[in-house]
């Protein structure tokens, strides 16, 4: 790019480039859109860049400094669709319009250049455009800040939705990072340069999804970061907002900063952030996330996943709303037990919630329409949006208020007896403004269009000045239709025309015979003379010219006076900023209640009691998504399975610990499916739904883990032996006696004796060590002898009958160990040649009589107890602290200090360290 040294002025260098120099050089890291007439130009290297993206050509235009400029353009009226691309690329785009009318620039002299400004930054975290939004997810633009405290470091996530409004905080440890990220799963995450660089931290960002953005240091101060977020929300304090941590502030205070600089002052509607609890919500890391499929398959699909399966919302706030909880299922007992409240009430009238729901169907998504209206990017369907929007909302209030009787459907009552997250639903569905209705009622045409320009979205008889306007517009178009059928008669010409286009206006053709006689007295008189084309002559006349004039300032005024009245609404809608807010969000909630309803009711799912022990107790379990596949694809009954994870000796009390259940049986039999299906029960439960089973008992579970064998794992590019250890080590690390652990086929990817003793050890620490609820599913069939030894780990299988020599897969988990693998007759089944199937029996005959002569049984009493290897690792001593250190820095108030001070006591710790012994960093 040329930069400062074009600045060196070549002479040649003409007036607009220069501008667009300038532009450039103040956005040097966006694809600059160059607002020319109906064009946006990229100019060099970004012309480069976008052609390839986009496959458009590349041209030139002209030369710089003696090379040509290379260029390439796309249609403004097509924007959006190469804005998506370039976005979906990663790439940022700053949009550069014009800001005057080249008439204006004009009169400054011939060579001034039209006025341009960059109006907006595009980046992936900050789109508000339906046709560049999924109008199902949320898009958050999230901002992560640490706080150095030596060891431990203090971080905090901030992410904010302009889309919608959503702004949340939630402060983490390093450790808790990979889920907390993976839950919000943002477009767009800023950090700091000094976070982007860090060694420790880099494969985070390396394997994010998302855009990661780093950004200036100084963009993280917490001070600074105070001050905006003061700013931005018009407080003297934050002290409304919670008790907010230094980090909490500093990340909110980034996506404030960053919101300021790309929308160019435009201010979202944002609510204030909202502060989450730490341990509020489930962690899921990001392997588990995949694995589990929640809100998309392995392969990146929603078709498939947990949220396709069990999403039967019907508006694009309910579906985000419901993304969001699956992402994030709650951990506290009673604010889930009202969720199921919601949904049982709902599901018991099917009436109500068949109106509800058609009535949510039709409703326009409000709060994208709103955060449209507000950055001064609405047109007037979005004003219809938010007409349209309170309608369906006020409509539900009543509904659920006239419904709410004592009983199931019918039932006449006060509303008493609706639950409590209903109840406050219906209170904020209530809240837009009434008389605002009825404005955009009465102001608004049923279907306005898109855009402001399209003119004709305010009612006939809103305003009598516009109404004038526009009579007299359209007098003049009839008295224009008119004239064609008078010059016809008056010339005596049958083909003449009155026609119109935007050169020329109105004016009158003939074809080339008769050009000549037009061209004559005593025509020539009425008909000047204006262009003459290959086969037409075209005339105008005195009267078509005033004509035209008078529709064209008619037309002007009525567009003036229509954006005048579009102003009003805007600022009436903005004034209506919270309870419309409010509203849309309870809109999307109800949604989500009703929708678990509805599918409680069609596909048979039962409220789960959800308690604060460690109970882990379901009845009749079944797969969400597998349940549903086999009834699509006609492949028969889903068989139930039960699986009690629960303490065997009472489910509460300090050593309460859970089972675990190791489970063998033959591939294809149906481990992996019953594995998942059970944490799949305990997110819906958590997130507030039903789940498919007859009846289900879940100890609030704070941590999920869900872990594949490298063998099964195929979806993963790299060595996936590593990524199995490495996540496996995750688990071991961090689970407590609340977490429910699955873990499938560990130990495949390497050797089977590697495999099995990791396998085996892996068990041993489960149970040792977290204590934690666990489903492991193994082919090594020789850990079922570990059930001997460990009092809360079971043996279940998979059952299969062999019938003639064939397996029959029955899907039903029994206690009891598998007796085989059957994986011959798996192989059978699959089409392996009869030799190679026969010479394969004859293989495993002689390895099982090896085997059966040192059995896995007598390894399990050989071995050393596990607890001896915990002991001793734990016996590793840590180094004492520095006392005196610790003990001055205590006293010590960092935000009393002058500079100097600091540096003195700098000096003083250092001294402290060297005399008190080891000289540990306190960071
Ligand atoms: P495994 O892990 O034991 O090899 P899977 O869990 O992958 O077996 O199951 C194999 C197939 O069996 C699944 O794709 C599914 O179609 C079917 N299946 C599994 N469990 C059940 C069940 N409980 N009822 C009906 N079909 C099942
Ligand atoms: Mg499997």
């Amino acid at each position: 790019m040329p930069g400062a040294d074009a600045a060196a002025a070549d002479a040649r260098v003409t007036p607009m480039m220069r501008q667009f120099l300038e532009i450039k050089t103040a956005n040097p890291d966006s694809l600059l859109f160059y607002r020319m007439g109906d064009f946006y130009e990229l100019f060099f290297e970004d012309a480069v860049v976008a052609s390839r993206a986009l496959g458009i050509t590349l041209t030139t235009r002209g030369k710089h400094l003696g090379t040509d400029i290379p260029m390439c353009g796309v249609p403004v009226h097509a924007a959006d669709d190469y804005l998506q691309r370039l976005i979906a690329l990663g790439h940022r785009v700053a949009v550069c319009e014009q800001m005057e009318d080249p008439a204006e620039a004009k009169k400054r002299g011939s060579k001034s250049v039209v006025r341009r400004d960059v109006v907006r930054l595009v980046t992936p975290g900050t789109l508000t455009e339906d046709n560049l939004l999924d109008s199902r997810r949320n898009n958050f633009l999230a901002a992560l800040a640490r706080l150095r405290a030596g060891g431990d470091d203090g971080f905090a996530l901030a992410w904010a939705d302009i889309s919608t409004g959503e702004f949340a905080v939630v402060e983490a440890t390093r450790a808790e990072l990979p889920a907390l990220i993976a839950r919000v799963d943002p477009g767009e995450l800023l950090i700091a340069d000094a976070l982007y660089d860090d060694g420790d931290l880099r494969d985070l960002w390396r394997d994010m999804r998302s855009a990661v953005t780093p950004l200036p240091t100084a963009v993280f101060d917490s001070t600074a970061a105070e001050r905006r977020l003061r700013d931005y929300f018009d407080v003297a304090t934050l002290d409304g907002f919670g008790p907010l941590g230094r980090p909490e502030i500093a990340a909110a205070g980034a996506v404030i900063a960053y919101i300021d600089r790309t929308q160019m002052g435009e201010k979202p509607p944002l609510k204030i952030p909202a502060r989450e609890a730490r341990g509020a919500v489930m962690a899921i890391d990001p392997a588990t996330r995949a694995n589990l499929e929640l809100v998309s398959t392995l392969s990146g699909e929603r078709r498939g996943s947990l949220a396709e399966a069990v999403d039967r919302t019907v508006t694009a706030a309910g579906g985000r709303e419901l993304a969001r909880r699956l992402s994030s299922p709650l951990t506290d007992p009673q604010r889930i037990a009202a969720r199921h409240a919601a949904v049982a009430w709902l599901a018991e009238r099917p009436a109500l919630r068949r109106g509800l729901r058609e009535t949510m169907h039709a409703a326009p998504d409000i709060a994208r329409a709103r955060a449209r209206i507000v950055l001064a990017r609405g047109g007037p369907r979005d004003l219809a949006g938010i007409r349209d929007g309170i309608g369906a909302v006020h409509a539900l209030c009543a509904r659920l208020r006239a419904d709410a009787g004592p009983g199931p459907d019918g039932a006449a009552g006060t509303g008493a007896d609706m639950p409590p997250i209903l109840a406050d639903i219906a209170a904020r569905l209530d809240g837009p403004d009434r008389a605002l209705f009825d404005e955009l009622t009465t102001a608004l045409v049923e279907r306005p269009p898109h855009l402001r320009r399209d003119g004709g979205f305010i009612q006939a008889d809103f305003a009598a000045d516009l109404d004038d306007a526009r009579r007299l517009r359209d007098e003049s178009r009839q008295i224009v239709a008119g004239l064609q059928a008078r010059y016809q008669e008056a010339t005596g010409i049958k083909s003449l025309k009155v026609r119109h286009n935007n050169v020329l206006g109105y004016f009158v053709e003939v074809t080339a015979q008769h050009g000549d006689r037009m061209l004559a007295a005593p025509l020539s008189e009425t008909f000047f003379h204006r262009q003459t084309l290959a086969s037409q002559v075209r005339f105008s006349t005195t009267e078509l010219a005033d004509l035209e004039g008078r529709i064209a300032s008619a037309a002007e005024r009525a567009m003036a006076l229509e954006n005048e009245i579009f102003d009003a609404l805007v600022a009436r809608i903005v004034g209506d900023g919270a309870a419309l807010e409010a509203a849309a969000a309870a809109l999307g909630e109800l949604d989500v209640h009703a929708g678990f309803a509805e599918l409680a009711v069609e596909r048979n799912y039962v409220r789960p009691v959800v308690s604060d022990d460690l109970a882990f107790d379901i009845v009749g379990g079944r797969h969400p998504v597998v349940e549903q596949a086999l009834a699509r694809d006609g492949g028969g009954p889903f068989v139930a399975n039960d699986c009690d994870l629960s303490p065997p000796d009472g489910v509460s009390g300090d050593a309460a610990a859970g089972r675990i259940l190791l489970i063998t049986g033959p591939n294809m039999a149906g481990k992996s499916t019953f594995l998942r299906q059970n944490a799949l029960i305990a997110v819906l439960a958590q997130a507030g739904g039903f789940v498919p089973a007859e009846t289900a008992h879940i100890g609030v579970v704070d941590r999920l883990f869900s872990r594949v064998g490298a063998a099964d794992d195929l979806a993963r590019g790299r060595s996936t032996f590593m990524v199995e250890m490495v996540e496996t080590a995750a688990i071991l690390n961090q689970s407590g006696p609340r977490a429910l652990v699955i873990l499938d086929e560990i130990g495949r990817g390497t050797a089977t004796f590697d495999g099995l003793s990791i396998a085996w050890a892996t068990i041993e620490h489960l149970h040792e060590v977290n204590g934690c609820r666990a489903l492991f599913a193994t082919h090594f069939h020789e850990l079922t002898a570990l059930a001997e030894t460990m009092a809360r780990l079971h043996n279940a299988t998979v059952q299969v009958k062999e019938w003639k020599g064939e397996v029959v897969f029955l899907h039903e988990v029994v206690p009891g160990a598998a007796d085989r693998s059957y994986g011959i007759q798996v192989a059978k089944l699959a089409g392996l040649p009869a030799p190679v199937l026969s010479r394969a029996r004859e293989v495993l005959e002689r390895l099982e009589e090896t085997d059966r002569r040192a059995g896995a049984a007598g390894l399990a009493d050989d071995l050393p107890l596990f607890a001896t290897h915990v002991r001793s690792a734990a016996a590793t001593p840590v180094p004492p602290a520095n006392a005196a250190l610790v003990q001055r820095l205590g006293g010590v108030s960092p935000d009393d200090l002058t500079p100097l001070q600091a540096l003195e006591m700098l000096y003083e710790l250092k001294r402290l360290a060297e005399t008190g012994g080891d000289g540990q960093d306190a960071g």
